[in-house]
């Protein structure tokens, strides 16, 4: 940095301080309001006053970056290879004890990795922290893993709603901000109006396998326009499956003839 870049953050900022720690603390703290409007902006501009830093490390990116996230943060993802059960892309057997035990609402699942440690991180600043930039990596990641291994004919990505006070308090939808970076990858077309939500639901964190089920059966409508259609449900996260499981089963009321399941993570 030069002299006449510290006095115009000076100038800007009002007191001198460490610039990588002070655009860190900026940016934390433009992220903790809504990510709308001004802290939006603010962090668009940070981002090019500043060295942009990893939302989950808060280092610089530096080798192998996949922006936003660092190289490190990027290459410490656990990703799931073969052999995943089918239909619900848990790894192991190609049919694991659950989905043998009961069919799932849907024809087969695929997840690009599990649901821990910097993925974990990244999925809750993407979610909770407005991270938005963190579609990109987080769609390359599910190109990178699973795309290969979707069958083809897929006529529409489906975005998995979420309940309306989420994302009104969040802003956007994650699944939806996924399916967009997804469609022109896979070829397909982002069809969000294809299941929508009729009724509000408790956030599903604090629930039960059963109460998760419970809170959301009923919860979706899907369009007569996925009739007879090869449809691709898209989530960040498969934690029981339970809003996948009513998705899909408004998607099949509706006559949809093929139900796939795609998520970033899964819980394992
Ligand atoms: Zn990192
Ligand atoms: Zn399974």
């Amino acid at each position: 940095m030069t002299t006449g870049g510290s006095e115009s953050r000076r100038t800007l900022l009002g007191r001198p301080t460490d610039p990588l720690s002070l655009a860190s603390d900026l940016e934390r703290r433009a992220e903790s309001r809504r990510p709308f409007g001004l802290a939006a902006l603010a962090t668009a501009v940070l981002d090019l006053v500043f060295p942009a830093l990893c939302p989950v490390c808060q280092t610089r990116l530096g080798a192998g970056r996949r922006d936003p996230l660092c190289g490190r943060c990027w290459d410490a993802i656990e990703r799931i290879a073969p052999p995943y059960c089918d239909a619900c892309g848990m790894p192991g057997a190609p049919c694991c004890a659950r989905c043998a035990a009961e069919p799932r609402a849907w024809d087969y699942a695929r997840s690009a990795a599990c649901y821990e440690g910097r993925l974990r991180e990244a999925l809750h600043a993407f979610k909770f922290g407005g991270r938005r930039a963190l579609a990109r990596p987080l769609g390359d990641l599910l190109v990178e893993q699973c795309a290969a291994a979707l069958p083809p004919g897929i006529a529409g990505l489906v975005p998995v709603p979420l309940a309306w006070e989420r994302e009104r308090e969040r802003g956007f939808n994650q699944a939806r901000l996924l399916a967009e970076r997804l469609a022109p990858r896979l070829g397909t077309t982002l069809r969000p109006r294809w299941a929508v939500r009729v009724r509000t639901t408790r956030p599903q964190s604090d629930l039960s396998a059963e109460e998760r089920r419970a809170n959301v059966r009923g919860a979706f409508r899907a369009s007569a326009a996925a009739a007879g259609q090869h449809v691709l449900l898209v989530d960040d996260v498969f934690t029981t499956g339970a809003t996948l499981d009513a998705c899909a089963r408004a998607l099949r009321d509706a006559g949809a003839a093929r139900i796939g399941v795609l998520t970033v993570a899964r819980v394992i």
